[in-house]
């Protein structure tokens, strides 16, 4: 199995983050008939098979084309680590020094996989680890897919959906910001010749970019998580700046037109706890306000240190007693267990390696 990092070569393709429609149009631009591609596609991911060599079912003179033109290659794992609780973190190699951080989360009833989709983040929020990297790329579609085709054959299942239920855009990056390919692995995910993933078993989270939000409803239909993390815009101008663009009032419209039409969905709304910053019965209150009449959960996240953070985690009776509060004034709010931080697997303390950290200032300019 060869699992070199992207290749650069000239004149060959990288077809492992090809979606249904992008692999059938390559086969026919090259005279194949387009059931040729959904053969590949499900080689390469139901099978877990890279080497078009062992496509037993595809002739010879197109696995000789295959071998000369393309290649289906996942990022290289350069480092493997295990948490106590089972919870497993990837350190996955790109090109040019570039490292991204892929978490596998296994839990009683359900396993998710955590995948990144940028190289760093531009976004600067200021409570999170993976902003201090600042930010290099966007993540290409074989890169992003190719965590979940690496994961799946690191934790050895044979049918996907056996140790691994649910995939969550929630690792490094802002995936809004890398909106055409994150839409394309969302794609593969739900393909039945790929991972064949239910619509709801897939969660992409945000920051709050709301006129990709909006057109995200138009292309395809995940489950929703927004990282709000403030009840009122001077606060969340501060702790996540992309506010100041579009405020508290424009998100929220925009995350129930993203449910709206569906009575089974919710928006879960995320909420890092930072001690005295966020976390007073007031912000409590303000939250209860805003959220009023939109369908959502609320997803308390007890803050996870990094080097150099200004900020603390709140304490467990402080997320409690917040809960609490919230619960009484109807708001379904929960604590999410804080998971793999002792090899930095956490929400927030993703960081992988950024070769070039001075491309946020172009992006945010
Ligand atoms: N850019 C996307 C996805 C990446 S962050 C987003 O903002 O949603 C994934 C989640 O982890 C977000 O809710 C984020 O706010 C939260 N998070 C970031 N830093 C954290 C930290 N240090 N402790 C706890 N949660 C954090």
């Amino acid at each position: 199995m060869n699992l070199q990092a992207t290749t650069t070569q000239p004149n060959i393709t990288n077809i492992l983050g090809f979606n249904r429609q992008a692999m059938e149009l390559w086969f026919k631009e090259r005279g194949y008939k387009p059931f040729h591609g959904r053969n590949v596609l499900k080689w390469i991911h139901k099978h877990g098979v890279l080497n078009f060599d062992a496509m037993t079912d595809i002739g010879q003179r197109l696995r000789a084309e295959l071998s000369l033109s393309a290649i289906a290659t996942p990022p290289a794992i350069c480092l493997e680590r295990t948490a106590k609780d089972g919870t497993r973190k990837w350190l996955l190699e790109l090109n040019c020094g570039n490292r991204i951080e892929t978490v596998y989360i296994p839990d009683d009833n359900r396993s998710t996989l955590c995948i990144s989709s940028q190289v760093g983040c531009a976004l600067n929020c200021q409570f999170c680890a993976t902003a201090q990297q600042g930010f290099n790329r966007n993540l290409k579609p074989e890169e992003i897919i190719g965590q979940v085709w690496l994961a799946v054959r690191q934790i050895g299942t044979q049918r996907f959906t056996d140790q691994l239920t649910n995939v969550v855009l929630m690792g490094m990056g802002e995936p809004l910001a890398n909106f055409d390919n994150v839409v394309k692995i969302l794609e593969l995910l739900q393909d039945d010749l790929a991972y064949g993933l239910s619509k709801y078993r897939i969660t992409i989270s945000t920051a709050g970019l709301v006129p990709a939000l909006r057109r995200l409803r138009t292309v395809c239909d995940v489950n929703l998580a927004v990282s709000l993390h403030a009840p009122n815009d001077m606060l969340r101008d501060q702790l996540v700046p992309i506010n100041r663009k579009y405020p508290i009032a424009e998100l929220l419209s925009a995350c129930k037109y993203f449910i709206e039409g569906d009575k089974r969905r919710k928006v879960t709304f995320e909420y890092v706890m930072l001690d005295g910053v966020n976390d007073n019965d007031s912000h409590a209150r303000q939250l209860i306000r805003i959220l009023q009449g939109i369908p959502a959960k609320l997803n308390l996240i007890p803050f996870n240190p990094f080097p150099g953070t200004v900020y603390r985690r709140s304490t467990d009776t402080r997320v409690e007693q917040f809960r609490q509060q919230l619960l009484r004034g109807g708001i379904m709010a929960m604590t999410r267990k804080t998971r793999g931080d002792d090899i930095e697997a956490a929400c927030g303390q993703l960081v992988g390696q950024v070769a070039d950290r001075t491309r946020r200032a172009i992006i945010n300019n």
